[in-house]
């Protein structure tokens, strides 16, 4: 390391992101660094946060977790999808998996073979070709090797956070328990100089790491960067979350239902459930959306039900100054496909990969921000389909959801499909052909043409192709434990 390079990252708050930072500064690059990490107990942290999407698994290989430890200690269980129920209408699910549907050909998506396929009254429903898809709904799963299926986890968050703790304390990290009261700043850069605690400590650091949730204590209330607001395109502004004891065995998806105001979610771990209830409060009172929440819930309430305010939208800079933001302090776009803590990942590689050398480069700031706010924006106009798509109109805020004016991005995918089928991941986006392709035709988006190239199949032809598939498909599943026998196996909480 240079001589002059930054050596001391203070990292101030100490939720999923805090300690999911500490962990991986710690582990990776912690040999030549002072980390600190500040974190109020009195404060406390969101503590929701509990469903993850596939990429963890490689940040989990990173920090060379043992799966099945991480699950035993934070009372985990696999997820292979989301479970939408009412949001296309009011008697249509669909699920959004983490599979791949079908075999694409070179020029055509498997969407395009299987259109075909439905107009001519031959084929199954488009996820009976996807084996996760089929799995969840079938409650099996197992882990084989080479990664043969595609998964993610729901997990306690607040031992998630004790789990990583204890890596970046073994890593040589730093805790200290205290409020901050002051974020001092040098007056001639206007950089972050030191944190200085309720107690009179004084804690000095070269970079700063905001995870200070909601407050953004340091990259809002000290830098003042601006947020924008993206209430007009995703109109919830809040969440009651309970927590309830399970009544049945864990099912390996979240289940996403759609309110006339909003969405409940049901997040199943080994030794209870997490619930939540996120709504638009121009539509339903608080009281109210507490009230359906506790009807809808199984189970014994474990916890008080607690109301969690927010406002959808993006940090003008994710990074600025000595300052980065991540975690709920960087922006909250949605809890719906599960993307929070993935994006704290993101924003720890791509810092690890703009590390600064001798002192912090504008450059390496203007492309940290760059490439987190390209990573968000593409998440935000998946988000917002699910939302804009929707044959429902029993509502004002459904109505609201159909008519308002989308992301010109969004738009164009959106009319993309629905006239020629056609779908294409972006560069560097997280979302892939195969997540669209399903929240499109699961909210009822139908293309109205196929490729001309499924057309070089004969019917009977296309029959096989299919058939071969789904044989494959139940093949696959068939040979798969239930989900809770195989957690009881594996991986059982202490
Ligand atoms: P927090 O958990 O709020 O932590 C903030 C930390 O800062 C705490 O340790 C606190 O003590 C500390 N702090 C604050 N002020 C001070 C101070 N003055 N002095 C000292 N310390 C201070 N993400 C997903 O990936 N999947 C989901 O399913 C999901 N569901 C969600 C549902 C809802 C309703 C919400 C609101 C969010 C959800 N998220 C989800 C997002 C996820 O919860 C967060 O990304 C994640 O928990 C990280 O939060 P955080 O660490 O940024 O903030």
């Amino acid at each position: 390391m240079n001589k002059h390079a930054i050596k001391r990252i203070v990292i101030a708050g100490g939720g999923t992101a805090g300690w999911i930072a500490a962990a991986c500064f710690a582990k990776l690059i912690g040999k030549h660094l002072d980390i600190t990490l500040v974190e109020s107990d009195d404060i406390g942290t969101v503590g929701v946060g509990e469903a993850t999407i596939p990429p963890l698994l490689t940040l989990h290989k990173l920090l060379q977790i043992k799966e099945q430890d991480f699950m035993a200690a934070t009372n985990a269980t696999f997820k292979l999808g989301i479970a939408f129920e009412h949001w296309r209408n009011l008697d249509q699910h669909y699920i959004h998996s983490f599979g791949t549907t079908g075999k694409d050909c070179w020029a055509a998506g498997f969407q395009h073979f299987w259109l075909k396929a439905e107009q001519l009254g031959i084929a199954d429903d488009f996820g009976q070709y996807c084996p996760e898809l089929v799995a969840a709904q079938q409650n099996k799963f197992a882990v084989m090797g080479n990664q043969a299926i595609n998964y993610a986890y729901h997990l306690d968050a607040s031992l998630y956070a004790r789990f990583l703790r204890n890596i970046a304390q073994s890593h040589g990290a730093k805790r200290i328990e205290g409020k901050i009261s002051q974020v001092q700043t040098c007056e001639h850069s206007g950089n972050i100089t030191a944190l200085k605690l309720a107690d009179g400590q004084l804690i000095e650091g070269d970079l700063f790491i905001d995870c200070t949730g909601f407050r953004a204590l340091l990259i809002e209330q000290t830098l003042h960067t601006g947020y924008d607001d993206w209430t007009h395109w995703l109109p919830c502004d809040s969440a009651w979350a309970v927590q309830t004891s399970s009544v049945q065995p864990a099912i390996p998806y979240t289940r996403s239902i759609a309110h006339p105001w909003g969405w409940q979610w049901q997040i199943p771990l080994q030794n209870r459930v997490g619930n939540g209830m996120v709504y638009c409060s121009r539509y339903v009172a608080d009281d109210e959306a507490k009230q359906a929440l506790l009807n809808s819930v199984q189970g014994d309430c474990l916890t008080e039900p607690r109301l969690i305010k927010f406002k959808t939208g993006q940090r003008r800079k994710h990074w600025h100054k000595n300052c980065v933001a991540m975690g709920l302090s960087s922006g909250f776009i949605e809890p719906l496909e599960s993307t929070s803590i993935h994006l704290i990942q993101r924003s720890i590689v791509r810092l690890l990969q703009l590390l600064p050398y001798a002192s912090v480069e504008q450059c390496d700031i203007d492309e940290f921000n760059r490439q987190t706010e390209h990573e968000v924006n593409n998440i935000r106009d998946f988000i917002i389909l699910h939302y804009h798509v929707t044959n429902r109109t029993d509502s004002k805020f459904w109505q609201h959801c159909r008519q308002m004016a989308v992301p010109d991005s969004l738009r164009h995918r959106i009319e993309l499909f629905k006239r020629t089928g056609r779908v294409f991941k972006v560069p560097d986006e997280l979302f892939a052909e195969n997540s669209w392709i399903q929240v499109m035709m699961g909210q009822g988006l139908t293309p109205q043409q196929y490729h001309p190239i499924v057309d070089m199949m004969s019917e009977q032809e296309l029959r096989d192709f299919l058939a071969h598939i789904k044989s494959n498909v139940s093949r696959f599943v068939a040979q798969l434990p239930p989900h809770h026998n195989f957690i009881r196996h594996y991986c059982p909480a202490a």
